[in-house]
């Protein structure tokens, strides 16, 4: 471990990624007061249905296994119930026949008509839910959870635009999608489900939180009373938020 720290500090410094400012106290509070969520919530302008999965703090950004990039000062996770797409095959019982089988959505270039691989027929049309009624096994969108990972950096002040953009560059470059990942989710969604609102469709609900071992969205975030370069900020898809306290 304690290799790993100085190869990743030496790296750092190489790429003049070290940040000064990393140990003053303000940096410090802008770092605390995003551990408040409903403060955060706001700051980033979620809507009740979002919730937190987690926070964690001084997250390291690492090229593989080996070298640590750098530090996040904050790493976000939360989550949202949505709609998904069946995006696997489909179990249907031909009317005609009783075969039953597997219509794969996308497979014959169409969706709306779904015609039995054994017999020809014409079994259901998708667009019509009568149609499918006692033929189709399985919902055709399911509840899934929609995460969103914020990865944020808190600036007291910014030095230099070019700098910054450079730290945050050199974390996207290495980054992979599921190596800040966090663990508190798995195959079926949340492991602590009593933790977290239930999504109001009823049907066995969890079972059918899709599976994560990603994000399903990103953003960049710097969080800096420094507001001189936000329009700079935006064009590289990284937003610049002020603190409110
Ligand atoms: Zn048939």
């Amino acid at each position: 471990m304690t290799g790993e720290k100085t190869r990743g500090t030496s790296l750092e410094k190489l790429w003049k990624l070290d940040d000064p400012e990393l140990t003053t106290p303000k940096h410090d509070a802008l770092v605390l007061s995003l551990l408040n969520w409903d403060y955060t919530k706001n700051l980033l302008s979620l809507d009740d249905e979002e919730f937190l999965i987690s926070i964690k703090s001084e997250v390291p950004i690492t090229t593989g296994r080996d070298f640590i990039v750098g530090y996040a000062d904050l790493v976000l996770h939360t989550a949202r119930w949505g709609m998904r797409d069946f995006n696997s095959a489909i179990l249907f019982t031909c009317p005609h026949c009783g075969d039953v089988f597997r219509f794969r959505r996308g497979d014959s270039g169409y969706y709306s008509k779904v015609v039995c691989l054994k017999c020809g027929k014409d079994v259901c049309n998708i667009d019509n839910k009568e149609s499918m009624n006692g033929i189709l096994h399985q919902p055709l969108r399911y509840p899934c959870l929609v995460v969103t990972q914020f990865i944020i950096e808190c600036k007291p002040t910014i030095r230099s635009f070019g700098e910054t953009l450079r730290q945050i560059k050199t974390y996207r470059q290495y980054i992979t999608d599921n190596s800040l990942f966090d663990n508190s989710l798995s195959v079926y969604g949340l492991k602590d489900k009593s933790k977290y609102p239930k999504c109001e469709m009823k049907r066995n609900d969890y079972s059918y939180s899709s599976y994560h071992n990603s994000p399903d969205k990103r953003y960049w975030i710097i969080l800096s009373p420094d507001v001189e370069y936000s329009d700079a900020f935006a064009n590289e898809d990284i937003t610049l938020i002020s603190p409110t306290i």
